[in-house]
């Protein structure tokens, strides 16, 4: 029985066309925030089945079951924040902009989903008046009082875009990071974009790239909160059908493999010759036919196969093992893969809010990074295998201790 809260897709969520093919089941997972206060042993969370489907009119890639956004986010406590890699990546962009777009005194920058201001704060330091726009009340509360960034307690769409556009407040850049893949109904959102900005304005959005997902075996990017995986295609069909195409768009590493799309209102700028090439390589490998779906899936089940193979071994061998990373990515990978509290004994987060309270997956109590060098386990399996670089550096430590860590994307490989 699936818990409250829960519903099917029937629909594409871009484009409304039934009829969305499968792409792959990753059985029943719970919420990736779903934290648990220490202390008392928690009722396990509830789980809800996660199954990816595209669709065949505009070859958009989203979940087959939608959870109730109240489900969703009430306990959000990932602030963006606390990654350096986040904040440098953050840093030059804002610098990029501001160049790119002659952004001075008298222009406007909106982020829609600002989060705590880490990115916003760039702009205002330069001297460029910014808006936040983030659904999440406490979030707001600290870019407004640690950052002093204006920021509207909301969720962005058509009317709350109207209201902006009727108060004067128009953009020359909206800004959208990781807010897309979240968005119930696409099109009304693009429709408040492009009301939000001036003629002459742009909006960026920048969204984890399908195309690195399937190449990259990212599967654990796929959870509740993430409803959808963008290609160049499925964007371009989308921002065109609301009047604001897309002209250009660049690779971005971040995320495990990003893309960062440029719209402007239509007949402003001119596509972009490294544009029309992607949606030209994309119909190549077929974005909008089965045949690379049907490849994902089977490399997702052989890395599952070899991750617990690894894992089995190395508990037959006596080795203690840990997780690194109490990220919403993880919950996918451990809960498809059967890992849980009988092969991992914590898991550790730099995130204060995070530390203390029990992971969704086998109850893993969440202590701070130094748990690594006191505890010391022999292994750790890094579920932010995203920001890998960062994390070996930071934890020179216990790697000189012996420690080794585990990386199961794009296939399990453990790093001395
Ligand atoms: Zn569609």
């Amino acid at each position: 029985m699936n818990p409250p809260g829960l519903t099917a897709a029937t629909a594409c969520r871009a484009c409304g066309a039934g009829g969305l093919e499968p792409v792959i089941d990753l059985g029943r997972t719970p919420l990736a925030n779903a934290l648990r206060p220490a202390g008392r042993r928690p009722e396990p969370p509830a789980e809800y089945p996660l199954t990816l489907r595209r669709c065949p009119a505009c070859a958009l890639v989203q979940l087959g079951e939608i959870v109730a956004p109240e489900r969703l986010f009430s306990d959000y406590v990932y602030l963006s924040s606390f990654s350096d890699t986040m904040l440098h990546h953050a840093e030059a962009m804002a610098s990029d902009l501001i160049a790119g777009e002659r952004l001075g005194g008298g222009s406007l920058v909106v982020e829609l989903a600002s989060n705590d201001g880490y990115l916003l704060q760039y702009f205002k330091a330069r001297g460029v008046p910014v808006l936040g726009i983030e659904p999440a009340q406490n979030i707001a509360a600290v870019a407004e009082r640690e950052r002093g960034i204006p920021t509207i307690a909301h969720f962005f769409d058509a009317a709350l875009a109207a209201v902006l556009a009727a108060q004067g407040r128009r953009a020359d850049v909206v800004i959208g990071n990781n807010v897309l893949a979240h968005v119930p109904a696409l099109s009304g959102f693009v429709h408040g974009v492009a009301t939000v900005l001036k003629p002459s304005g742009i909006a960026v959005f920048e969204v984890p790239y399908l195309g690195e997902m399937l190449d990259r075996v990212e599967f654990d990017t796929i959870y509740h909160e993430h409803q959808c995986y963008f290609s160049a295609t499925a964007l371009a069909a989308l921002f065109a059908g609301q009047a604001l195409p897309i002209y250009d768009l660049q690779p971005v590493a971040i995320h495990g493999g990003s893309i960062r799309v440029f719209a402007a209102p239509a007949g402003a700028r001119p596509p972009t010759e490294r544009l029309q090439a992607l949606l030209r390589e994309e119909q190549e490998w077929g974005v909008s036919t089965p045949e690379p779906y049907v490849e994902f899936a089977g490399r997702v089940g052989a890395l599952r196969r070899r991750l617990v193979e690894l894992l089995a071994r190395l508990k037959g061998e006596g080795r203690r093992i840990a997780a690194y990373g109490a990220a919403a990515k993880g919950v996918t990978l451990l809960s498809y893969c059967g890992i849980g509290a009988e092969t991992l004994e914590f898991v550790v987060d730099r995130s204060t809010v995070k530390q203390g309270q029990r992971y969704p997956v086998g109850g893993l109590p969440i202590l701070p990074p130094e748990a690594l060098l006191e505890r010391k386990p022999d292994y750790a399996l890094l579920l932010t295998w995203n920001f890998a670089a960062e994390i070996l550096r930071q934890q020179q430590a216990f790697r000189e201790a012996g420690g080794r860590f585990i990386v199961p994307v794009p296939e399990p490989r453990v790093v001395a």
